[in-house]
Order: structure tokens, then sequence, then C-alpha cells
């Protein structure tokens, strides 16, 4: 059997062909159009239609950046692709290509990927978080992936870490439209905003002397270099994502956090920072029964997920 994984991204849409045990045979990539659905929709059908043309597919998972009801299968919001807003993206699909459709929020499929083929095999209790742009995050829960009440749960990137009163700026504006998430601190963005303040106190970092837009990259290499705002970007950054774990330890008692993403890839600054605040912060107890870990399928994760969903659906 063979089941297509669409991971859709706010700039690239990944697909892979994959097999029964989560190995990816075959993949490929395209933009992803944002703001216009029809086109959006044909683009998806033609990478689809690409894949049945050499090998019949059984069921396809689509991965979406945004919050799925679980209830009418919509996408109620997808702040990087507008289009999707209020979309039943898996029957406008299915409708065309006679194959069974699921979609997930793509961090939960994520999540899954790592459950079923991943670092998290045979594991009963875990979270999943992805450090890029953003922070996603999705929970399995009593050997389930966890949704909650409508398909909405498992947002650690936008629970709050700083709320100031009605009206005021305290914490930093989220792409969700909140202020003060941990999405704001542990991301990419969130390294760069981190960078942009310290530079303020800190004359001499070599980072006033980077040529265009500065990039969590970029800061690392600075990192690797020895400079101090960049190691302090990583150090602030690692805390909080640290003290994040601890909540989740203490809240859930979990057996594993499995953390991957592009910023995680970049050395083990961040982990061991992170690891360190966990267990300064998690009941000791807790702590012990918890492994904090690398991602095993960063960066196909959510494309292998969507397409074990589709298997298991
Ligand atoms: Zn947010």
């Amino acid at each position: 059997m063979h089941y297509l994984g669409l991971d859709i991204g706010g700039t690239t849409t990944k697909a892979g062909l994959v097999d029964d045990t989560g190995g990816i045979r075959e993949s490929r990539k395209v933009p992803t159009p944002i703001d216009d659905l029809p086109l959006f929709v044909s683009r998806l059908i033609d990478l689809i239609c690409d894949f049945q043309k050499t090998t019949p597919v059984d069921a396809i998972g689509i991965g979406v950046p945004g919050l799925r009801s679980s209830r009418t299968h919509n996408i109620e919001t997808s702040p990087n692709i507008p289009c999707l807003e209020n979309v039943n993206l898996e029957k406008l699909v299915a409708d065309q290509v006679h194959v069974p459709v699921v979609s997930e929020n793509d961090a939960n499929a994520g999540a899954y990927a790592e459950f079923v083929a991943g670092a998290g095999k045979g594991v009963r209790h875990m979270a999943y978080l992805t450090l890029g742009t953003g922070l996603g995050s999705g929970l399995i829960l009593n050997g389930h992936l966890y949704r909650g009440a409508s398909g909405y749960g498992g947002e650690l990137g936008h629970t709050i870490t700083r709320a100031g009163a009605p009206g005021d700026d305290t914490g930093r504006l989220c792409g969700c439209g909140s202020r003060g998430c941990l999405e704001t601190l542990v991301s990419a963005t969130g390294m760069v905003a981190t960078a942009a303040e310290l530079l303020r106190e800190d004359p001499d970092s070599e980072l006033h002397r980077v040529d265009g837009q500065l990039t969590s990259e970029l800061i690392y290499d600075a990192a690797v270099r020895g400079d101090f705002v960049a190691q302090q970007v990583f150090r602030i950054t690692g805390r909080y994502l640290g003290v994040a774990c601890a909540n989740l330890i203490n809240l859930l008692n979990l057996e594993m956090i499995v953390i991957g993403g592009g910023v995680m890839a970049s050395g083990d600054l961040l982990p061991k920072t992170a690891e360190n605040a966990a267990r300064l912060h998690a009941f000791a107890c807790s702590y012990r029964e918890c492994r904090i870990v690398q991602s095993k399928l960063w960066p196909d994760a959510g494309m292998i997920g969507a397409a074990m969903l589709a298997r298991d659906r």
C-alpha cells in the first residue's frame, strides 16, 4: 500500500509517497499559492495526479498550518495561508482525485510521525515541538494523537508567557493576533527579535555588521565564533524552551519530548540550555521519567505523519 503525505508550508508544499512503515519512496516540492484558493487547489491536484501516474495511491493525508475543526473538518484559521480559511480542503481534494483524503494540523501530523515511525516509537505520552519560523507542537497522550474537544488542542506555541493589562503592549505581537505567545520568543523569528533587543545595549557585537536581514542562521554562525550577543540569544531562547518543557512535564507527566525544526539543527547550545532549564523547573521525579530528544524525522515529519494518518484513518 502507498500513501501520499502532503506538508503545506507558507512558501513550499512538500509531497511524499510513503509506504506502510513510514518510509519515503519519492518526494517533490512545489511553491504554495497563499491567497488564491482555486490556484491552490489546482496545484495540489496536479501534484497528486503526477504521483498517481506511476503508483496507485491508496489514501492521501494533508498537513495544514492552521486550526482544523475535528467536527466540521473545515480549516478555521491559517494565518500564513489566508485562502484556506473556512475551507474543507479534504473534501475539495477528494472530490477530484477519488481517493480518501484526511487533513490535520501540520505539527499534529509531525507528532504522529515521530510516534509511529520516529523517535517516539513505543512511547505513549509525548510532545513534539518544531522550531521554525514559528513554534509548532502536537501531543500524543495515552497512545493517541490529542486533538482536544474540537481539534484545536496542543498549541503550546500560543500559550502566553507575558500578559499585560488590556490595551498595553506587554509581550511581543504574535502572528495569531495575541501578544506574549511563547512562539514570539522560541522560534527563528523570536530569536531575531531577541537579538535586535540585545543589540541596542551592545555596540560591539559582530551582528551589527550583518549585511541585510538578520536570520537565526547568521546568529548561530556568530555564536559559534564567540559573539556574546549571539550566544546570549541562544541562552535566552533555550531557557524559555526549557521552561516550556518543564511546564509540559509538570502538566502531563510525559515520557518524551521530541524537538525538531531548523533552529534545533544548529548545534547543541540550545538543547543543552533547554534541558538544564527543564531540569531546574520541573518536579525531579517527573523530569526523570521524561527524555528530551531530537526529532528523527525532521524535516519530513509533517509529510510522513500526514501519510500515516491517512493509513490509520
Ligand atoms: Zn500566538
